[in-house]
């Protein structure tokens, strides 16, 4: 007997991972992902009927006044960024007749690991009620080398669009570790610099505000699936990097000026490391190694602080999701009073602080505080109440791996 083959595209049985059986013909998975994604594009809204923008649009002020609630500190970027969208999505509302063109205002953002840049551009998202995905530049690499097409940064944004192209079209893409795609060399031609310049080029791309086709699964693994077209004018981007060193380049920069500073012991003094951040420009990420093309198109530069004791208290204790308020609510949730000493959070923080993790230090700490009481207390309903005090705290973190690896280095 003949085996059974896909109707659609032929495929026989044994090639495919489905084949479903109607009353007189078959289909096969492949043939199903692609139907689906024909109709789905059938259903989008025409070009020609302008799709109505539904944003959550609120002044500057007061956007900044919710990341308040959530971002400690960072008042500075979080001018640079609240004014930043405001702007670009006051563009996304011009009228197409306008005779003044907005440009858009994508923005790079500067700060050690842990600062906040992640957080702050999801927070935005949130705010705004707006499509937001993560993505990492280090995975990154030019078309047809081993890694991950630049175009997939945007099936991500799809994804978390639910595929609704238009919302996709008006989200925000948070792209990490730009840094780490630095040109290497001064000099390009040297060697073919497939996670650096071309990287770079790759992004651009993007940036630039063209029609991306983009693989709504991703990858390279579904070479069947149907692209999906997708729009980036109005898509905004933030690129956060830590670009460890760049003081090096930004003192070059202020001392090198033919009328300088560098004869004035006082104002050398206030641009020592940690102050230099502020004066941070364009021409220091292009020394970096971003090539001038991407730096024109991330126009809205801005820097986070490192975050200090008072910047991690406040963390560990005062946002509205607050580290220790999760885990006393989950501990609420057993039926069980959870306190902290003033002691132990400080200890807390001078730990996170040695570890230079910025604010990521401070979760991995309490973790290994807290874990023993979560594993054993709910088994003992006679508990109703624990505090970690300076002693519990610096009994449980000592047994830790993480304190353990520390004192081995
Ligand atoms: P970065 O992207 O700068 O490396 P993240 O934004 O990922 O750092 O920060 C890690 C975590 O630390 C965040 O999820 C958040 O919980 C916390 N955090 C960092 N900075 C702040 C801040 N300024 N205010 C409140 N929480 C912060």
């Amino acid at each position: 007997m003949a085996q059974i083959s896909c109707s659609f595209c032929g495929r026989r049985k044994n090639e495919v991972l489905i084949l479903l059986s109607g009353i007189d013909a078959h289909i096969c998975n492949y043939c199903i992902e692609q139907g689906h994604q024909v109709v789905l594009d059938e259903m989008r809204p025409q070009k020609s009927e302008p799709a109505e923008i539904k944003i959550n649009l609120i002044k500057p002020v007061e956007m900044k006044r919710h990341l308040d609630q959530y971002v400690i500190g960072q008042d500075e970027a979080k001018k640079a960024i609240t004014v930043a969208v405001y702007n670009h999505y006051k563009r996304l509302m011009q009228a197409k007749t306008d005779d003044v063109t907005i440009e858009k205002s994508n923005i790079l953002m500067v700060g050690e690991t842990g600062t906040g840049k992640t957080y702050l551009a999801r927070s935005i998202a949130k705010i705004l009620e707006v499509p937001f995905c993560i993505a990492d530049a280090t995975v990154i690499t030019e078309a047809g080398y081993v890694g991950e097409d630049v175009e997939t940064i945007l099936t991500r944004l799809l994804q978390a669009a639910d595929y609704n192209v238009e919302a996709a079209e008006r989200g925000i893409v948070y792209i990490d570790e730009i840094d780490k795609i630095a040109r290497k060399s001064d000099n390009p031609s040297i060697t073919r610099d497939v996670s650096g310049e071309g990287v770079q080029q790759a992004l651009l791309k993007l940036l630039e505000g063209s029609v991306v086709n983009v693989p709504p699964q991703g990858g390279r693994k579904h070479p069947d699936q149907r692209m999906i077209a997708l729009n980036t004018e109005n898509i905004l981007f933030i690129c956060g990097g830590a670009f460890d060193g760049i003081e090096r380049h930004i003192a070059k920069r202020i001392n090198t000026r033919p009328i300088g500073f560098s004869g004035d012991r006082r104002l050398n003094d206030t641009f020592e490391k940690g102050h230099l951040m502020r004066y941070i420009s364009a021409l220091d990420l292009k020394s970096f190694g971003l090539i001038p093309e991407l730096l024109g198109r991330l126009p809205v530069l801005t820097h986070l602080e490192p975050l200090d004791r008072e910047a991690l208290m406040k963390i560990l204790t005062e946002p509205k999701n607050a580290i220790t308020k999760q885990y006393n609510k989950l501990f609420q949730m057993e039926g069980i009073e959870l306190q902290w000493d003033e002691s132990a959070l400080n200890y807390i923080v001078d730990q996170a602080l040695q570890y230079g993790l910025g604010a990521r230090g401070l979760r991995s700490i309490c973790e290994s505080i807290i874990t023993d009481a979560m594993f054993e207390l709910p088994s003992q309903p006679n508990v109703k109440e624990l505090t970690v005090s300076l002693d519990y705290a610096q009994e449980k973190f000592g047994k830790s791996s993480t304190y353990q690896l520390r004192s081995v280095a």
